[in-house]
Protein backbone atom coordinates (compact mmCIF):
# COMPACT_ATOMS: atom_id res chain seq x y z
CA UNK A 1 0.00 0.00 0.00
CA UNK A 2 1.58 3.35 -0.99
CA UNK A 3 0.32 6.48 1.25
CA UNK A 4 -0.73 9.80 0.15
CA UNK A 5 0.30 11.95 3.17
CA UNK A 6 -2.95 13.80 3.78
CA UNK A 7 -5.32 13.90 6.73
CA UNK A 8 -8.23 12.44 4.20
CA UNK A 9 -6.41 9.42 2.61
CA UNK A 10 -4.40 9.00 5.68
CA UNK A 11 -7.68 7.86 7.79
CA UNK A 12 -8.81 5.99 5.00
CA UNK A 13 -5.41 3.92 4.96
CA UNK A 14 -6.26 3.20 8.85
CA UNK A 15 -9.71 1.98 8.35
CA UNK A 16 -8.56 -0.65 5.81
CA UNK A 17 -5.58 -1.62 8.25
CA UNK A 18 -5.54 -5.30 9.60
CA UNK A 19 -3.11 -6.18 12.08
CA UNK A 20 -0.85 -9.71 12.17
CA UNK A 21 -0.81 -10.56 16.10
CA UNK A 22 0.33 -14.17 16.58
CA UNK A 23 3.69 -15.00 16.37
CA UNK A 24 5.69 -16.05 13.27
CA UNK A 25 7.45 -19.24 14.25
CA UNK A 26 8.70 -21.88 11.19
CA UNK A 27 6.64 -20.08 8.40
CA UNK A 28 3.58 -20.06 9.93
CA UNK A 29 1.66 -17.67 12.29
CA UNK A 30 1.00 -19.20 15.12
CA UNK A 31 -0.57 -18.02 19.15
CA UNK A 32 1.67 -18.55 22.05
CA UNK A 33 1.61 -22.31 23.67
CA UNK A 34 -0.25 -20.57 26.72
CA UNK A 35 -2.94 -19.18 24.86
CA UNK A 36 -2.08 -15.93 26.45
CA UNK A 37 -2.59 -12.36 24.87
CA UNK A 38 -1.49 -8.95 25.73
CA UNK A 39 -3.13 -5.45 24.48
CA UNK A 40 -1.38 -2.98 22.34
CA UNK A 41 -2.11 0.24 22.14
CA UNK A 42 -2.20 3.68 20.34
CA UNK A 43 -0.21 5.85 22.56
CA UNK A 44 -2.05 8.68 20.81
CA UNK A 45 -5.52 8.03 22.19
CA UNK A 46 -4.78 5.84 24.90
CA UNK A 47 -7.29 2.97 23.37
CA UNK A 48 -6.49 -0.48 22.46
CA UNK A 49 -5.25 -1.44 19.03
CA UNK A 50 -5.15 -5.62 19.31
CA UNK A 51 -4.55 -7.98 21.58
CA UNK A 52 -0.92 -9.45 20.90
CA UNK A 53 0.47 -13.30 21.10
CA UNK A 54 2.04 -12.95 24.56
CA UNK A 55 5.22 -15.25 24.02
CA UNK A 56 7.62 -17.05 26.62
CA UNK A 57 10.26 -19.29 27.55
CA UNK A 58 7.81 -22.49 25.68
CA UNK A 59 7.70 -20.09 22.76
CA UNK A 60 11.05 -19.20 22.09
CA UNK A 61 12.22 -22.68 22.85
CA UNK A 62 9.88 -23.59 19.79
CA UNK A 63 11.56 -20.76 17.44
CA UNK A 64 14.95 -21.51 18.26
CA UNK A 65 14.51 -25.23 17.21
CA UNK A 66 12.74 -24.15 14.30
CA UNK A 67 16.14 -21.39 13.63
CA UNK A 68 18.46 -24.37 14.52
CA UNK A 69 16.88 -26.56 12.23
CA UNK A 70 16.90 -24.45 9.51
CA UNK A 71 20.23 -23.07 9.99
CA UNK A 72 21.76 -26.46 9.95
CA UNK A 73 20.01 -27.44 6.87
CA UNK A 74 22.02 -25.43 5.25
CA UNK A 75 18.91 -24.22 3.49
CA UNK A 76 20.00 -20.26 4.11
CA UNK A 77 23.21 -20.63 5.87
CA UNK A 78 25.54 -22.12 3.02
CA UNK A 79 22.82 -20.76 -0.08
CA UNK A 80 24.60 -19.10 -2.62
CA UNK A 81 25.21 -15.58 -1.74
CA UNK A 82 24.23 -14.21 -5.02
CA UNK A 83 20.70 -16.05 -4.54
CA UNK A 84 20.60 -14.70 -0.20
CA UNK A 85 20.99 -11.30 -2.19
CA UNK A 86 17.70 -11.73 -4.41
CA UNK A 87 15.72 -12.96 -2.26
CA UNK A 88 16.57 -9.94 0.25
CA UNK A 89 16.09 -7.96 -2.11
CA UNK A 90 12.79 -9.01 -3.40
CA UNK A 91 12.13 -8.79 0.57
CA UNK A 92 13.30 -5.08 0.06
CA UNK A 93 10.96 -4.86 -2.96
CA UNK A 94 8.05 -6.47 -1.04
CA UNK A 95 8.76 -3.59 2.36
CA UNK A 96 9.05 -0.91 -0.10
CA UNK A 97 5.02 -2.20 -1.81
CA UNK A 98 3.83 -1.99 1.79
CA UNK A 99 5.48 0.84 2.78
CA UNK A 100 2.42 2.70 3.46
CA UNK A 101 0.72 0.02 5.45
CA UNK A 102 4.38 -0.47 7.95
CA UNK A 103 4.32 3.21 8.34
CA UNK A 104 0.90 3.53 9.74
CA UNK A 105 1.17 0.44 11.60
CA UNK A 106 4.36 2.49 13.61
CA UNK A 107 2.75 5.68 13.53
CA UNK A 108 -0.21 4.00 15.39
CA UNK A 109 1.53 1.65 18.12
CA UNK A 110 4.39 4.63 18.91
CA UNK A 111 2.64 7.28 18.27
CA UNK A 112 5.32 8.52 15.74
CA UNK A 113 4.60 11.61 13.24
CA UNK A 114 2.86 9.93 10.30
CA UNK A 115 5.51 11.97 8.06
CA UNK A 116 8.50 10.80 9.78
CA UNK A 117 7.40 6.87 9.86
CA UNK A 118 6.33 7.41 5.60
CA UNK A 119 9.53 9.75 4.76
CA UNK A 120 12.40 8.66 7.00
CA UNK A 121 11.62 5.23 9.01
CA UNK A 122 10.05 2.87 6.66
CA UNK A 123 12.18 4.17 3.43
CA UNK A 124 15.46 3.76 5.73
CA UNK A 125 14.50 0.42 6.52
CA UNK A 126 14.22 -0.19 3.43
CA UNK A 127 17.47 1.08 2.03
CA UNK A 128 19.04 -1.27 4.92
CA UNK A 129 17.49 -4.04 4.09
CA UNK A 130 18.62 -3.42 0.08
CA UNK A 131 21.99 -2.19 1.03
CA UNK A 132 23.33 -5.52 3.05
CA UNK A 133 21.93 -7.97 0.25
CA UNK A 134 23.60 -5.69 -2.22
CA UNK A 135 26.78 -6.45 0.11
CA UNK A 136 27.19 -10.10 0.27
CA UNK A 137 28.25 -10.91 -2.93
CA UNK A 138 31.22 -8.77 -2.89
CA UNK A 139 33.02 -9.98 0.11
CA UNK A 140 36.03 -12.11 -0.05
CA UNK A 141 37.96 -13.71 2.95
CA UNK A 142 41.72 -13.68 3.39
CA UNK A 143 44.63 -16.06 2.37
CA UNK A 144 47.38 -15.29 5.25
CA UNK A 145 50.85 -14.81 4.99
CA UNK A 146 51.90 -18.06 5.59
CA UNK A 147 55.54 -19.92 4.37
CA UNK A 148 54.99 -21.88 0.75
CA UNK A 149 54.58 -24.88 2.81
CA UNK A 150 51.02 -23.60 4.21
CA UNK A 151 48.11 -22.71 2.78
CA UNK A 152 45.69 -20.68 5.25
CA UNK A 153 41.99 -19.70 4.90
CA UNK A 154 40.58 -17.00 7.07
CA UNK A 155 36.70 -17.08 6.73
CA UNK A 156 33.97 -15.57 7.77
CA UNK A 157 30.79 -17.86 8.57
CA UNK A 158 27.75 -17.11 10.06
CA UNK A 159 27.34 -17.54 13.93
CA UNK A 160 23.85 -19.43 13.71
CA UNK A 161 20.96 -19.15 15.60
CA UNK A 162 20.75 -15.14 16.32
CA UNK A 163 18.72 -13.59 19.29
CA UNK A 164 17.38 -9.82 18.17
CA UNK A 165 16.06 -7.45 21.03
CA UNK A 166 14.45 -4.47 20.12
CA UNK A 167 13.09 -1.12 21.59
CA UNK A 168 9.83 0.82 20.53
CA UNK A 169 11.34 3.91 19.21
CA UNK A 170 12.10 3.30 15.85
CA UNK A 171 10.22 0.07 15.56
CA UNK A 172 11.00 -0.75 11.52
CA UNK A 173 13.85 0.61 11.36
CA UNK A 174 15.70 -1.22 14.58
CA UNK A 175 14.39 -4.43 12.90
CA UNK A 176 16.24 -3.76 9.59
CA UNK A 177 19.42 -2.93 11.84
CA UNK A 178 19.29 -6.56 13.16
CA UNK A 179 18.11 -8.68 10.43
CA UNK A 180 19.73 -7.26 7.60
CA UNK A 181 23.19 -7.90 8.49
CA UNK A 182 21.91 -11.13 10.31
CA UNK A 183 19.87 -12.64 7.90
CA UNK A 184 22.91 -11.33 4.68
CA UNK A 185 25.06 -13.40 6.27
CA UNK A 186 23.63 -16.11 6.99
CA UNK A 187 22.05 -16.57 9.87
CA UNK A 188 18.82 -17.93 11.38
CA UNK A 189 17.07 -15.36 13.40
CA UNK A 190 14.46 -15.04 16.51
CA UNK A 191 13.48 -11.75 16.87
CA UNK A 192 11.51 -10.18 20.11
CA UNK A 193 9.82 -6.82 19.08
CA UNK A 194 9.04 -4.50 21.98
CA UNK A 195 6.19 -5.20 23.78
CA UNK A 196 4.86 -1.82 23.26
CA UNK A 197 5.51 -2.03 19.22
CA UNK A 198 4.90 -5.70 17.83
CA UNK A 199 3.20 -5.14 14.56
CA UNK A 200 5.61 -3.99 12.20
CA UNK A 201 7.99 -7.04 13.08
CA UNK A 202 5.26 -9.30 12.48
CA UNK A 203 4.21 -8.20 9.25
CA UNK A 204 7.94 -7.97 7.96
CA UNK A 205 8.74 -11.25 8.67
CA UNK A 206 5.56 -12.75 6.46
CA UNK A 207 6.84 -10.40 4.14
CA UNK A 208 10.58 -12.10 4.26
CA UNK A 209 8.53 -15.37 3.99
CA UNK A 210 6.88 -14.28 0.94
CA UNK A 211 10.09 -13.01 -0.74
CA UNK A 212 11.41 -16.74 -0.52
CA UNK A 213 13.72 -16.45 2.65
CA UNK A 214 13.16 -20.14 3.90
CA UNK A 215 11.00 -20.84 6.57
CA UNK A 216 12.56 -20.84 9.72
CA UNK A 217 15.04 -18.89 9.48
CA UNK A 218 13.10 -15.34 10.42
CA UNK A 219 11.19 -15.86 13.60
CA UNK A 220 9.16 -13.57 15.23
CA UNK A 221 7.77 -13.94 19.28
CA UNK A 222 6.65 -11.21 20.71
CA UNK A 223 6.35 -10.73 24.80
CA UNK A 224 7.33 -9.30 27.51
CA UNK A 225 11.05 -8.60 28.64
CA UNK A 226 10.92 -10.72 31.39
CA UNK A 227 9.86 -13.80 29.56
CA UNK A 228 10.64 -13.98 25.94
CA UNK A 229 13.48 -11.47 26.07
CA UNK A 230 14.77 -13.42 29.24
CA UNK A 231 14.29 -16.50 27.24
CA UNK A 232 15.98 -15.42 24.24
CA UNK A 233 18.66 -14.53 26.49
CA UNK A 234 19.06 -17.10 28.74
CA UNK A 235 18.76 -20.07 25.78
CA UNK A 236 21.38 -22.47 25.82
CA UNK A 237 20.88 -23.18 21.70
CA UNK A 238 21.27 -19.36 20.67
CA UNK A 239 24.65 -18.63 19.85
CA UNK A 240 23.91 -14.53 19.84
CA UNK A 241 21.78 -11.85 21.14
CA UNK A 242 22.02 -8.70 19.37
CA UNK A 243 20.03 -5.97 21.34
CA UNK A 244 19.18 -2.33 21.23
CA UNK A 245 17.03 -0.55 24.60
CA UNK A 246 18.15 0.45 27.55
CA UNK A 247 21.75 0.20 29.28
CA UNK A 248 19.92 -1.29 32.19
CA UNK A 249 18.66 -4.11 30.23
CA UNK A 250 21.98 -4.27 28.17
CA UNK A 251 23.53 -4.93 31.12
CA UNK A 252 21.09 -8.58 32.41
CA UNK A 253 22.11 -9.82 28.91
CA UNK A 254 26.23 -9.76 29.60
CA UNK A 255 24.60 -11.40 32.62
CA UNK A 256 22.30 -14.05 30.57
CA UNK A 257 25.57 -15.01 28.48
CA UNK A 258 27.49 -15.57 31.42
CA UNK A 259 25.09 -17.71 33.08
CA UNK A 260 24.11 -19.88 30.25
CA UNK A 261 26.21 -20.23 26.84
CA UNK A 262 28.29 -17.73 26.83
CA UNK A 263 26.64 -16.62 23.79
CA UNK A 264 28.02 -13.45 22.01
CA UNK A 265 25.95 -10.15 22.78
CA UNK A 266 25.75 -6.99 20.76
CA UNK A 267 24.70 -4.13 22.21
CA UNK A 268 23.34 -0.49 21.36
CA UNK A 269 21.90 1.34 24.62
CA UNK A 270 21.09 4.72 25.80
CA UNK A 271 22.81 8.34 25.09
CA UNK A 272 22.79 11.65 26.47
CA UNK A 273 24.61 13.27 23.46
CA UNK A 274 25.79 16.55 23.48
CA UNK A 275 25.86 19.27 20.81
CA UNK A 276 28.82 21.74 21.44
CA UNK A 277 28.43 25.02 19.69
CA UNK A 278 31.55 26.92 20.01
CA UNK A 279 31.52 31.43 20.03
CA UNK A 280 32.69 31.03 16.03
CA UNK A 281 29.52 28.64 14.48
CA UNK A 282 29.20 29.08 11.04
CA UNK A 283 25.86 30.37 11.01
CA UNK A 284 23.64 30.47 14.57
CA UNK A 285 20.35 29.77 11.97
CA UNK A 286 21.53 26.89 10.56
CA UNK A 287 23.02 25.86 14.12
CA UNK A 288 18.95 26.33 15.82
CA UNK A 289 17.49 24.64 12.91
CA UNK A 290 20.13 21.43 13.71
CA UNK A 291 19.68 21.82 17.61
CA UNK A 292 15.81 21.78 17.35
CA UNK A 293 16.19 18.67 15.37
CA UNK A 294 18.58 17.21 17.67
CA UNK A 295 16.86 17.41 20.50
CA UNK A 296 12.84 17.14 19.29
CA UNK A 297 12.73 14.99 16.05
CA UNK A 298 11.19 11.54 17.56
CA UNK A 299 9.62 13.04 20.54
CA UNK A 300 12.89 13.18 21.95
CA UNK A 301 12.52 9.30 21.97
CA UNK A 302 15.81 8.97 20.28
CA UNK A 303 19.14 7.45 21.66
CA UNK A 304 21.24 9.71 19.81
CA UNK A 305 18.77 12.55 20.89
CA UNK A 306 21.36 15.78 21.31
CA UNK A 307 19.63 16.32 24.29
CA UNK A 308 22.87 18.64 25.78
CA UNK A 309 23.26 21.87 23.79
CA UNK A 310 26.75 23.02 25.58
CA UNK A 311 27.13 26.59 23.98
CA UNK A 312 29.54 29.05 24.18
CA UNK A 313 28.14 31.99 26.90
CA UNK A 314 28.97 34.83 23.80
CA UNK A 315 26.59 33.18 21.68
CA UNK A 316 24.10 31.43 23.95
CA UNK A 317 21.60 34.15 24.50
CA UNK A 318 21.31 34.44 20.79
CA UNK A 319 20.99 30.72 20.09
CA UNK A 320 18.51 30.12 22.46
CA UNK A 321 16.04 32.74 21.36
CA UNK A 322 16.80 31.69 17.47
CA UNK A 323 16.00 28.06 18.96
CA UNK A 324 12.93 28.43 20.58
CA UNK A 325 11.68 30.78 17.66
CA UNK A 326 11.57 27.58 15.97
CA UNK A 327 10.85 25.05 18.45
CA UNK A 328 7.35 26.37 18.63
CA UNK A 329 6.79 25.35 15.01
CA UNK A 330 7.43 22.03 15.60
CA UNK A 331 3.77 21.40 16.34
CA UNK A 332 3.06 18.77 18.81
CA UNK A 333 -0.54 16.85 18.16
CA UNK A 334 -2.10 13.64 16.16
CA UNK A 335 0.34 11.96 14.62
CA UNK A 336 -1.66 10.44 12.10
CA UNK A 337 -2.06 14.35 10.86
CA UNK A 338 1.26 15.17 8.41
CA UNK A 339 1.35 18.83 9.73
CA UNK A 340 2.48 17.77 13.27
CA UNK A 341 6.46 17.31 13.91
CA UNK A 342 5.57 15.94 17.28
CA UNK A 343 3.35 12.91 18.17
CA UNK A 344 2.80 11.17 21.80
CA UNK A 345 5.30 9.86 24.61
CA UNK A 346 5.11 6.02 23.94
CA UNK A 347 3.26 5.20 26.62
CA UNK A 348 1.77 6.49 30.81
CA UNK A 349 4.36 5.62 32.59
CA UNK A 350 7.09 7.20 30.39
CA UNK A 351 5.12 10.55 29.91
CA UNK A 352 5.31 10.78 34.19
CA UNK A 353 8.96 9.53 33.62
CA UNK A 354 9.34 12.95 31.48
CA UNK A 355 7.06 14.97 33.74
CA UNK A 356 9.37 13.79 36.08
CA UNK A 357 12.62 15.13 34.41
CA UNK A 358 11.08 18.42 33.80
CA UNK A 359 10.08 18.84 37.73
CA UNK A 360 13.01 18.19 39.02
CA UNK A 361 14.88 21.04 36.19
CA UNK A 362 13.10 23.08 37.97
CA UNK A 363 13.51 22.36 41.32
CA UNK A 364 16.91 22.09 40.62
CA UNK A 365 17.66 25.77 39.44
CA UNK A 366 17.50 25.69 35.70
CA UNK A 367 15.35 28.14 33.80
CA UNK A 368 12.78 26.94 31.53
CA UNK A 369 12.37 28.73 28.28
CA UNK A 370 9.58 27.53 27.17
CA UNK A 371 7.04 24.33 27.19
CA UNK A 372 7.22 22.23 30.25
CA UNK A 373 3.69 20.50 30.40
CA UNK A 374 1.72 17.26 29.40
CA UNK A 375 -1.36 18.61 26.58
CA UNK A 376 -4.04 17.70 24.52
CA UNK A 377 -5.05 15.23 27.98
CA UNK A 378 -8.66 15.04 26.58
CA UNK A 379 -7.68 13.02 23.27
CA UNK A 380 -6.67 10.14 25.90
CA UNK A 381 -2.89 10.07 24.40
CA UNK A 382 0.52 11.10 26.00
CA UNK A 383 1.54 14.00 24.66
CA UNK A 384 4.07 16.82 26.31
CA UNK A 385 5.24 20.27 24.94
CA UNK A 386 8.51 20.70 23.43
CA UNK A 387 10.26 22.02 26.47
CA UNK A 388 14.45 23.95 26.56
CA UNK A 389 16.23 25.18 29.80
CA UNK A 390 18.60 27.29 30.12
CA UNK A 391 21.70 27.89 32.49
CA UNK A 392 21.62 23.92 33.05
CA UNK A 393 24.73 22.73 35.14
CA UNK A 394 26.59 19.72 34.03
CA UNK A 395 25.31 17.89 37.55
CA UNK A 396 21.96 18.42 37.23
CA UNK A 397 19.97 15.19 36.76
CA UNK A 398 18.45 16.61 33.60
CA UNK A 399 22.00 16.74 32.23
CA UNK A 400 23.10 13.42 33.26
CA UNK A 401 20.16 10.72 32.54
CA UNK A 402 18.60 10.02 29.57
CA UNK A 403 15.42 11.56 29.76
CA UNK A 404 14.42 10.03 25.76
CA UNK A 405 11.47 13.13 25.57
CA UNK A 406 10.98 16.59 24.21
CA UNK A 407 13.94 18.53 27.14
CA UNK A 408 16.51 20.45 25.36
CA UNK A 409 19.19 21.30 28.17
CA UNK A 410 21.59 24.46 27.48
CA UNK A 411 24.77 24.51 29.34
CA UNK A 412 27.03 27.28 29.06
CA UNK A 413 30.67 27.24 29.14
CA UNK A 414 33.76 29.86 28.46
CA UNK A 415 36.79 28.26 26.95
CA UNK A 416 37.07 24.92 24.58
CA UNK A 417 38.83 22.67 27.05
CA UNK A 418 35.84 23.23 29.82
CA UNK A 419 33.39 22.83 26.66
CA UNK A 420 35.38 19.53 25.94
CA UNK A 421 34.98 18.31 29.45
CA UNK A 422 31.44 19.16 29.74
CA UNK A 423 30.81 17.04 26.88
CA UNK A 424 32.72 13.89 27.94
CA UNK A 425 31.01 13.99 31.48
CA UNK A 426 28.81 11.31 30.75
CA UNK A 427 28.64 7.36 30.89
CA UNK A 428 27.52 6.87 27.71
CA UNK A 429 28.80 7.87 24.78
CA UNK A 430 26.71 7.36 21.48
CA UNK A 431 26.86 10.47 19.25
CA UNK A 432 27.90 14.26 19.38
CA UNK A 433 27.62 17.19 17.20
CA UNK A 434 29.75 20.39 16.92
CA UNK A 435 29.90 23.59 15.30
CA UNK A 436 32.86 25.42 14.16
CA UNK A 437 34.13 27.47 11.57
CA UNK A 438 38.01 26.39 12.24
CA UNK A 439 38.72 22.93 11.04
CA UNK A 440 41.42 23.22 13.62
CA UNK A 441 39.02 23.08 16.30
CA UNK A 442 36.71 20.31 14.69
CA UNK A 443 39.02 18.08 14.50
CA UNK A 444 40.63 18.56 17.75
CA UNK A 445 37.13 18.66 18.97
CA UNK A 446 35.53 15.56 16.86
CA UNK A 447 38.34 13.49 18.01
CA UNK A 448 38.88 14.52 21.60
CA UNK A 449 34.89 13.74 22.70
CA UNK A 450 34.45 10.06 23.27
CA UNK A 451 31.11 9.12 21.20
CA UNK A 452 30.91 6.67 18.38
CA UNK A 453 29.41 9.23 15.99
CA UNK A 454 30.36 12.67 15.86
CA UNK A 455 29.34 15.28 13.14
CA UNK A 456 30.42 18.43 12.67
CA UNK A 457 28.20 21.34 11.63
CA UNK A 458 25.03 19.64 11.59
CA UNK A 459 23.34 16.46 13.11
CA UNK A 460 23.09 13.22 11.77
CA UNK A 461 23.46 9.88 12.62
CA UNK A 462 25.89 9.37 9.09
CA UNK A 463 24.21 7.02 7.00
CA UNK A 464 24.11 3.15 5.98
CA UNK A 465 27.58 3.26 5.02
CA UNK A 466 28.83 4.49 8.57
CA UNK A 467 28.86 2.00 11.66
CA UNK A 468 26.31 3.48 14.49
CA UNK A 469 27.28 2.28 18.04
CA UNK A 470 28.72 4.08 21.21
CA UNK A 471 31.90 4.28 23.50
CA UNK A 472 31.30 3.34 27.61
CA UNK A 473 27.81 2.70 28.31
CA UNK A 474 26.22 3.12 25.33
CA UNK A 475 27.30 -0.03 23.84
CA UNK A 476 29.06 -3.26 23.70
CA UNK A 477 30.55 -5.67 21.49
CA UNK A 478 30.14 -4.14 18.00
CA UNK A 479 28.19 -1.35 15.91
CA UNK A 480 25.43 -1.44 13.65
CA UNK A 481 24.83 -0.41 9.78
CA UNK A 482 27.76 -0.11 7.29
CA UNK A 483 29.78 -3.53 6.42
CA UNK A 484 31.27 -3.50 10.00
CA UNK A 485 27.85 -4.66 10.96
CA UNK A 486 28.60 -8.37 9.12
CA UNK A 487 31.97 -8.85 11.23
CA UNK A 488 29.25 -9.30 14.35
CA UNK A 489 27.13 -11.29 12.86
CA UNK A 490 30.15 -13.46 11.53
CA UNK A 491 32.61 -16.04 13.33
CA UNK A 492 36.14 -15.94 12.00
CA UNK A 493 37.63 -19.24 10.53
CA UNK A 494 41.02 -20.16 10.07
CA UNK A 495 41.26 -23.34 7.59
CA UNK A 496 45.24 -24.30 8.21
CA UNK A 497 46.40 -26.79 5.12
CA UNK A 498 50.08 -28.33 5.02
CA UNK A 499 51.11 -28.98 1.75
CA UNK A 500 52.78 -31.52 0.37
P1 LIG B 1 14.28 -1.43 27.04
O1 LIG B 1 15.67 -1.71 27.43
O2 LIG B 1 13.27 -1.23 28.09
O3 LIG B 1 13.72 -2.62 26.11
C1 LIG B 1 14.39 -3.05 24.98
C2 LIG B 1 14.00 -4.49 24.70
O4 LIG B 1 14.44 -5.31 25.78
C3 LIG B 1 12.50 -4.70 24.58
O5 LIG B 1 12.23 -5.63 23.57
C4 LIG B 1 12.14 -5.26 25.94
O6 LIG B 1 10.99 -6.08 25.95
C5 LIG B 1 13.37 -6.09 26.27
N1 LIG B 1 13.54 -6.30 27.71
C6 LIG B 1 13.13 -5.50 28.73
N2 LIG B 1 13.44 -6.05 29.92
C7 LIG B 1 14.09 -7.22 29.65
C8 LIG B 1 14.65 -8.24 30.46
N3 LIG B 1 14.62 -8.17 31.79
N4 LIG B 1 15.24 -9.28 29.83
C9 LIG B 1 15.27 -9.36 28.49
N5 LIG B 1 14.73 -8.45 27.69
C10 LIG B 1 14.16 -7.38 28.24
O7 LIG B 1 14.37 -0.20 26.04
P2 LIG B 1 13.18 0.58 25.36
O8 LIG B 1 12.50 1.37 26.42
O9 LIG B 1 12.37 -0.34 24.51
O10 LIG B 1 13.98 1.56 24.35
C11 LIG B 1 14.54 2.74 24.75
C12 LIG B 1 16.05 2.58 24.94
O11 LIG B 1 16.64 2.09 23.74
C13 LIG B 1 16.73 3.91 25.21
O12 LIG B 1 17.64 3.77 26.27
C14 LIG B 1 17.46 4.20 23.90
O13 LIG B 1 18.57 5.04 24.04
C15 LIG B 1 17.81 2.83 23.44
N6 LIG B 1 18.08 2.80 21.97
C16 LIG B 1 19.38 2.69 21.55
C17 LIG B 1 19.67 2.69 20.18
C18 LIG B 1 21.08 2.55 19.70
O14 LIG B 1 21.28 2.27 18.52
N7 LIG B 1 22.08 2.73 20.54
C19 LIG B 1 18.63 2.82 19.26
C20 LIG B 1 17.33 2.94 19.73
C21 LIG B 1 17.07 2.93 21.09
Amino acid sequence: MSLVLEPKAIKAAVRKLTFRTQAFIDGKFVSAKSGRTFPTENPATGKPLAQIAACDAVDVDRAVKAARKAFESGAWSRMKPGDRKKILLKFADLLEANAGELALLDTLEAGKPIGDCATMDIPDTIHCIRWHAEAIDKLYGHVSPTGPENLALVLREPVGVVGCVVPWNFPAQMVAWKIGPALATGNSVVLKPAELTSLSAIRMAELAAEAGVPTGVFNVVPGFGETAGRAIGRHMDVDMVAFTGSTEVGRYFLKYSADSNLKRITLECGGKSPQVVFADAPDLDMVATNAVSAGFWNMGENCSCGSRLIVHKSVKDELVTKIAKLAKTWKVGDPLDPQNRLGSMIEKPHLEKVLGYIESGKAEGARLVMGGKRVMEKTGGYFVEVTIFDEVTPQMKIAREEIFGPVLSVIPFSTEEQALAIANDTNYGLAASLYTRDLNTAHRAARAIRAGTVSVNCFSEGDITTPFGGYRQSGFGGRDKSIWAHEQYTELKTIWMQLA
